[in-house]
């Protein structure tokens, strides 16, 4: 289960004469097995609230429900294992150690579980050939393209098989072949029941979610209403595209 419920988030950096509202006030719920763009132009406030769904950053005020539980109310190490066991992040420009290999990278979010060495190498092979590079395995990020750094940091954020999986433009430096691919691999755990929610600017990727979120200068501004079937997936219009009619897209 991975039901997100955001209440009257506010989140304020800096203070006095520097004080940025980059989240104004926003609530939303986001069923379990929903797959959920947020767009809005830059500097809106996107990867704070993204930040904010993936206990990264606490709200200066209002709650975040996951499956009922109050995440910026548990304790720190609670909040440490909620972040493990539920949430796989891939973060914008991926973030991939250098120095260690594609497996090792993967393995990360494995350090503390208590789990035999050689089971949490089975599970970043799983991992790495669930986006494709198993073969790849031994090698550095710098030896492979940005898009397999991609789809790396999604094995990354796979791994320990989290029900909620967030993504903060993770098409965003690639070409539209590559970005078609991604967003077919973010569809595929959708499918196979993963919550997703995604940050993009990209109104052709929006597509792909079944409901799109817009916000602007921190507040969300259009919310479109979720229906079963979903956008460029489905056969009909799906939620994201009537958003995005709205757009003018
Ligand atoms: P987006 O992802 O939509 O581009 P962000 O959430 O990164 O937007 O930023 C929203 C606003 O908050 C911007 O004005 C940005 O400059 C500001 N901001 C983001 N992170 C910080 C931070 N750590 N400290 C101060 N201001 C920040
Ligand atoms: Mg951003």
């Amino acid at each position: 289960m991975a039901h997100i419920e955001g209440i009257d988030l506010i989140k304020q950096y800096g203070a006095g004469e520097a004080a940025v509202l980059a989240v104004r006030d926003i609530s939303f719920d986001i069923q379990s097995g929903e797959f959920v763009s947020i767009m809005g132009e830059s500097g809106s406030g996107k990867s704070t609230l993204l930040s904010i769904i993936g206990a990264l950053n606490t709200p200066t005020s209002g709650k975040l429900l996951v499956d009922g539980a109050d995440v910026y109310h548990l304790g720190q190490e609670e909040r440490a294992d909620f972040r493990r066991q539920s949430l796989g992040f891939v973060f914008q420009n991926f973030h991939l150690i250098p120095y260690l290999t594609l497996a090792e990278n993967v393995m990360l979010p494995l350090a503390t579980l208590k789990t035999g060495k050689k089971k949490k190498a089975t599970m970043a092979e799983e991992a790495l050939d669930r986006v494709g590079l198993l073969k790849k395995a031994n090698r550095l990020p710098s030896q492979i393209s940005g898009g397999e750094q991609e789809r790396v940091a999604i094995a990354r954020a796979i791994v320990n098989r989290p029900p909620i999986l967030l993504a903060d433009e993770p098409t965003g430096n690639l070409d539209s072949k590559t970005g078609a691919e991604i967003m077919r691999l973010l569809s595929n755990l959708n499918d196979e029941g993963a919550t997703v929610v995604m940050v993009t600017h990209s109104v052709e990727y929006a597509r792909y979610a079944g409901r799109m979120l817009l916000l602007s200068d921190g507040q969300l501004v259009q919310e479109s209403q979720s229906t079963t079937e979903s956008g460029a997936r489905g056969k009909g219009q799906g939620s994201s595209e009537k958003c995005l009619n709205v757009l003018g897209a």
